[in-house]
């Protein structure tokens, strides 16, 4: 599975002067890690999440084994006025932002959020860390998920939000331009060998 961060890092100073550009452009994402039970993913905590209004789920990108790109689902924050199922949704506060910041102690917050690499000049993630890889595995419960919310199959919900003219955003502008170009799978077989292959790394 991909790499996750050692440890999570703060920088109140900083990020108070900034007041939240990073929760203010796309809420962050949970990891796998999040829902740990005691043996295994506790897919009941995520749908608790989602039926609280505090989760949504989002998508990411990654190239399938024949080039063409494919959705990697994954949890986020949920963003203010969203649903549980909001695919393309970015350039949105996140729901639990206030005047004062993060209301989460940082041991709470969404994995990204906490991972984030605080700087006066670029923000990021720890090298190397793709959250693709680390939901690839998952894919399965989440197609179920989506599935449930949506009342109808993943691949249905999927092409509607992705050809909804309505809320264009920039992401899905730019997600447009690269299917046109390389192509798109959605095909099940072919994301779960991705996710065996992430699984692997
Ligand atoms: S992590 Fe970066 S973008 Fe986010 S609040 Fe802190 S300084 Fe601002
Ligand atoms: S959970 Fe907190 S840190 Fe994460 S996007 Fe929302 S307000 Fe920002």
């Amino acid at each position: 599975m991909g790499r996750e961060p050692a440890s999570r890092v703060e920088d109140l100073e900083l990020c108070a002067h900034c007041r939240g550009r990073c929760c203010k452009e796309s809420p962050g994402r949970f990891a796998p890690s999040d829902f740990e039970g005691d043996q295994e993913f506790d897919t009941q905590k995520l749908d608790a999440l989602l039926k609280e209004g505090v989760a949504s789920i989002t998508v990411g990108f990654v190239s399938a084994l024949n080039s063409q790109l494919a959705p990697i689902f994954m949890p986020k924050h949920r963003g203010k006025g969203k649903g549980e199922l909001e695919f393309f949704c970015s350039e949105v506060n996140c729901d639990a932002l206030t005047k004062q910041g993060c209301p989460y102690p940082l041991s709470e917050r969404p994995f990204e959020c906490a991972a984030i690499i605080p700087s006066a000049t670029k923000c990021s993630l720890p090298e190397g860390l793709e959250m693709e890889d680390l939901w690839a595995p998952y894919q399965s419960i989440l197609y179920t998920l989506i599935n449930q919310y949506a009342g109808h199959d993943w691949v249905e919900e999927f092409t509607r939000q992705l050809d909804d003219k309505n809320g264009t955003s920039p992401f899905k502008r730019e997600i447009q331009g690269l299917i046109k170009e390389y192509g798109l799978t959605t095909s099940a077989s072919e994301i779960a060998l991705i996710a065996d292959i992430a699984r692997s790394i």
